[in-house]
């Protein structure tokens, strides 16, 4: 990637930091974006700092001062690519949401085509759905709300091990057949599930701290 203008190689499609020169991207992969490979494994700082100094040269404010129907056409784009990065960041930021970018761009299917999560983990969801609910219906200050710590415990740590089997079969170069893809959608699916059930449990938890003060 260079830049039209001054042919400095580009950090990312939007825009040039070199020259300040504002483009079309004409691409709306977000790693791309990004100027980064496709790849599970994200460091989050890192691309936190990418998006506070790509969005310093897209800035709308930097081009609001120019006048006239070109100043006012910099000033559109500048919005265009700052909403474009940003929506790029939301997405790679979200485990959930980069993994399952990649899935569909792997030609998986997509989260309303399968539905089903692994077998192996429902007998463990029946299980919780129903200490979430004994939690539910014994109220603050009860002993099953007691138990919710615990079970956010497991809960959280079952989503980081789903995520990480999730990364291993997203790793680039690995061959992929059609049950593969299929089995990634629905270990992404009781990650949904877990991060659903984990914020049901936050919430009875400052209902319980809510009631013991
Ligand atoms: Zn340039």
């Amino acid at each position: 990637m260079q830049c039209p203008t001054c042919h400095a190689p580009l950090e990312t499609p939007l825009a040039c930091g070199e020259c300040g020169a504002l483009l079309a991207a004409s691409t709306s992969d977000p790693f791309e974006l990004f100027g980064l490979p496709q790849s599970f494994a994200l460091e989050l700082p890192a691309l936190r700092k990418r998006l506070i100094r790509f969005s310093r040269w897209m800035h709308p404010d930097y081009f609001g001062s120019r006048t006239g129907p070109a100043g006012e056409a910099l000033r559109l784009q500048a919005e265009k690519n700052t909403a474009q990065l940003n929506r790029a960041y939301e997405l790679l930021s979200d485990d959930f949401e980069r993994a399952s970018w990649m899935l569909e761009r792997a030609g998986g299917p997509g989260e309303s085509e399968e539905r089903a999560m692994p077998q192996a983990f429902l007998m463990e969801v029946l299980e919780w759905n129903e200490a979430l609910e004994a939690a539910r219906e014994a109220g603050a200050g009860s002993s099953e709300r007691a138990a919710l710590d615990a079970l956010a415990a497991t809960l959280a740590e079952q989503r980081s091990q789903t995520l990480d089997r999730v990364g291993q079969l997203l790793a680039p170069g690995n061959r992929r057949e059609r049950d593969d893809l299929v089995r990634i959608r629905r270990e992404l699916n009781a990650v949904r599930y877990l991060e659903k059930t984990l914020t049901e449990i936050e919430s009875l938890r400052v209902e319980q701290a809510s009631s013991s003060r």
